[in-house]
């Protein structure tokens, strides 16, 4: 099977969105212990394909000690399995946190993909505010897709779905 991680600081809205993920078709839930590599946060089945999504929480620590570096460095070293990375941030609270995490999944890159999810666009009156930085990081980054989505409400949620099922191997 296939995997795909679901990067970003905590309160974005990762397990929301993942609920929705898993919310269609079967799925099976797993909520392992933590470990330094990844925690396994669901599986996605459906037809021929199933897909693990995982989290990564060592990419969350600030590097102020040595043994929160090497944690780091096992987080960013375990992406290595992945074929895609959903990047989630929060749609109005962009931070220096995201910036951090964000230059860590970008060092040593692979061939895996990297999509921007902005959540939270249900609770955007003012389409001109939806994420000031983005262009600046558009920029700046490269991502494969930049996707306003909203876990609560499912926008665009389908969408991450299947570039996940696309950046799967063949042999999946
Ligand atoms: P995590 O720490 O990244 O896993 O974040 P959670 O999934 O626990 O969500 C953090 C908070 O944001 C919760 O109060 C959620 O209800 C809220 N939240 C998550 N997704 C959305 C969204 O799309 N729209 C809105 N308005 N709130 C959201």
């Amino acid at each position: 099977c296939g995997m795909v991680a679901i990067v970003g600081r905590p309160n974005v809205g990762k397990s929301t969105l993942l609920n929705r993920l898993l919310g269609q078709k079967i799925s099976i839930t797993s909520r392992k212990p933590q470990t330094t590599r990844h925690r396994i946060m669901g599986i996605h089945t459906e037809g021929p394909h199933q897909i693990v999504f995982i989290d990564t929480p060592g990419l969350h620590i600030e590097e102020k000690r040595a043994i929160n570096r090497l944690m780091n460095r096992a987080a960013a070293s375990s992406l290595a399995d992945v074929s895609m990375v959903i990047f989630v941030v929060d749609g109005l609270a962009w931070t220096a946190d995201d910036e951090m995490v964000l230059s860590k999944l970008r060092r040593g890159d692979q061939d895996r993909k990297i999509v921007l999810a902005i959540n939270k666009v249900d609770g955007i009156k003012d389409k001109e505010k939806l994420f000031p930085h983005l262009e600046e990081l558009a920029a700046k980054y490269d991502f494969d897709e930049i996707l306003p989505i909203s876990a609560k409400t499912g926008t665009n949620v389908a969408r991450i779905l299947e570039l996940a099922r696309e950046s799967l191997p063949e042999s999946v």
